[in-house]
């Protein structure tokens, strides 16, 4: 399979609010492929750093240390015009579409945006292209003249799926980006995703806190854990079995269609540590049911312990 994106030992840790809070290490030594054409899923509780990871992956954040690849090329360190090219090539789409389009534009000048921005106005036509993106994303020309708050939310969203879009992209990071709609928008959206996918042959990194969904929609999924990527597989692997005792609790969530496929749920006690101090050793192991004494001074590694398959958990060593 051809990689499109790279994470060779990321790491991004920030300054904490206070004093007190120390570093935060949002996200601590994580390492992992993106396909090309896949749905990269990634879980975990908030806080656990995929929303971070998602925009260090196309550098809206720098790493603090560590690469991040993108079609072969280290955009780690890109500056300037290299790093403008860049973000051609790489997207995002978030939460709250209304954030991010601005309320005294309309829908045609918020689409054209992009080209503005990166001068194609005059080098292709533009309106051409905004009509077909328009079309692509399933709403209709007569929306042009509109502003953001005459949309609903689904429609808002479907406006920052196009813009994302505008320059074609090879991978967009879809943060929370149907968690904000009704769930029966939410279908209609996560189906015009996946459609748009496979015309276009996009990838995505697919961020949510929601597993049915992200469960629902990714060829391949990574469970994080404060700052660590813990078991990475594809889906059809976690379906067997989740070697990670934290995606086994986490998966068990999971409604099952067939009730005698449903496994029992299985509750983790305590709180999430704090990223800007982290748990020695494993640090699931303060909330671990399967926790042993080397659990709280070694770190695993995470390591691939069938083909595809990667766990970071000492019950496999
Ligand atoms: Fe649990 Fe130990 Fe495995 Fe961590 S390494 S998940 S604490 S068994
Ligand atoms: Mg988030």
């Amino acid at each position: 399979k051809d990689v499109l994106v790279r994470a060779d030992h990321v790491k991004v840790y920030f300054k904490g609010k206070d004093k007190k809070s120390g570093t935060v290490r949002a996200v601590d030594d994580v390492s992992f492929d993106i396909f090309k054409g896949e749905t990269f899923g990634v879980v975990g509780e908030s806080g656990c750093g995929k929303s971070t990871l998602g925009r260090t992956l196309i550098r809206l954040i720098n790493p603090t240390d560590g690469h991040v690849y993108l079609d072969g090329e280290d955009i780690s360190s890109l500056r300037g015009n290299d790093l403008k090219q860049m973000r051609k090539k790489a997207q995002i789409i978030f939460q709250d579409p209304s954030a991010c389009l601005n309320p005294r534009r309309t829908i045609r000048q918020i689409l054209m945006e992009p080209f503005e921005i990166h001068h194609l106005t005059g080098k292709i036509d533009v309106n051409a292209r905004i009509e077909e993106l328009l079309h692509l994303v399933g709403l209709d020309t007569y929306h042009l003249s509109r502003y953001p708050h005459e949309m609903s939310g689904g429609q808002k969203q479907r406006i920052g799926i196009a813009r994302a879009l505008a320059l074609n992209p090879q991978i967009i990071i879809c943060d929370e980006a149907v968690s904000a709609l009704d769930v029966s928008v939410q279908a209609q959206v996560l189906n015009l995703l996946q459609d748009l996918k496979k015309r276009l042959g996009l990838t995505y990194f697919f961020i949510s806190h929601n597993l049915n969904v992200v469960y629902q929609v990714s060829d391949r999924v990574g469970v994080m854990y404060l700052g660590k990527m813990v078991e990475i597989a594809t889906y059809d692997q976690l379906y067997e079995k989740r070697y990670h005792p934290y995606t086994e609790a986490l998966l068990s969530a999971i409604p099952q269609v067939d009730a005698s496929e449903q496994k029992e749920r299985i509750h983790l006690s305590g709180e999430v540590p704090s990223p800007s101090n982290p748990p020695s050793g494993c640090r699931f192991h303060t909330r671990c049911p399967k926790a042993c004494e080397r659990c709280s001074c070694d770190t695993p590694e995470l390591r691939e312990i069938e083909p595809g398959h990667f766990v970071a958990c000492h019950l496999y060593d």
